[in-house]
């Protein structure tokens, strides 16, 4: 793991406010796992001054290309989209502990939202890798924001979108949901990203039905090293004390049963 300028292939809009970057990786050893995130320098002056964390979106080992799918949100990320293809980008990673993807058969069940999709996606890729099953269910403020969807489908998922511009992101509609894909599907295992209320709801369920299941927390970071400590949240250890955890060394990805979301 260290700080590498890539060469950018290509960074394209492909929605009104999401980024796609696709970074040549050709000498640096991929050995990133889902969930996983490099910890980008936005520009190449000292504004902004810290990096800022993007999940690896997908991998692909075959051209040797890492991409990255962003939301366009302030400084960092308005200077990130001024990358051209051919300019290069300095990238620090891979960095933390990425998803566990067990090797028990059955279905996955993914539940994502926002840019908690870019998380995810990664994981689809590598479920589809190892011949195991995926289910996604994609939450959005609007059908526009569903970006990743195809290439979910195109690694096999079987993918249910819902949004709030039609009411279907709803917690308790979700909640239906995922109780109709339980009984059409044999959940071995649940994942989550981008979205308290649904990963507080996922947390019930999976409690409930005693699914291992793990999340991907998203935090402000400063140093992304385990330093500094700007990014910390708490968990639960099993005797039922609390700790406070540093989401970029111990996590980013967690077993949410863990994880104190209230
Ligand atoms: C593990 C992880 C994975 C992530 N993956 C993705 C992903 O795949 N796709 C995606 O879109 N997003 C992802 N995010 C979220 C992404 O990192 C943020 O959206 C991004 O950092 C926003 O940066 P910004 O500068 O555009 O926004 P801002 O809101 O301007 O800044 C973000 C952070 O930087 C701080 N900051 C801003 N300016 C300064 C300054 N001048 N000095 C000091 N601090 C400053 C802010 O306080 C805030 O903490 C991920 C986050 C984490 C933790």
């Amino acid at each position: 793991m260290k700080a590498e300028k890539r060469k950018v292939l290509s960074n394209q809009q492909v929605s009104e406010r999401y980024w796609h970057m696709i970074v040549d990786a050709s000498d640096l050893q991929i050995t990133a796992k889902p969930g996983q995130f490099f910890n980008v320098l936005c520009g190449e002056s000292y504004y902004p001054l810290l990096r800022r964390p993007f999940s690896i979106y997908r991998i692909n080992k075959d051209s040797n290309t890492l991409e990255f799918l962003y939301l366009v949100k302030g400084i960092g990320t308005k200077q990130l989209a001024t990358i051209q293809a051919g300019d290069t980008v300095d990238i620090f990673g891979p960095l933390g502990n990425g998803f566990t993807l067990r090797e028990e058969g059955g279905t996955i069940l993914m539940l994502a939202r926002g840019v908690g999709i870019a998380t995810l996606a990664a994981l689809a890729q590598e479920a589809a890798q190892q011949g195991v099953r995926s289910v996604a269910i994609l939450s959005a403020r609007t059908a526009n924001d569903l970006l990743a969807a195809d290439a979910l489908q195109g690694f096999g998922a079987e993918v249910y979108k819902v949004t709030d511009e039609d009411g279907s992101s709803d917690v308790e509609q979700v909640r239906l949901l995922i109780e109709r894909i339980m009984q059409e599907h044999s959940i071995q295992a649940a994942y989550t990203c981008g979205s308290k209320r649904l990963s507080m709801l996922l947390q019930e369920i999976a409690a409930g039905q005693d699914i291992f299941a793990e999340i991907a927390l998203e935090e402000n970071m400063g140093c992304a090293m385990g330093v500094c400590f700007a990014c910390v949240c708490d968990i639960q250890d099993q005797d039922g004390a609390t700790r406070s955890v540093r989401v970029c060394k111990e996590g980013p990805v967690f077993a949410l049963e863990q994880v104190v979301l209230s």
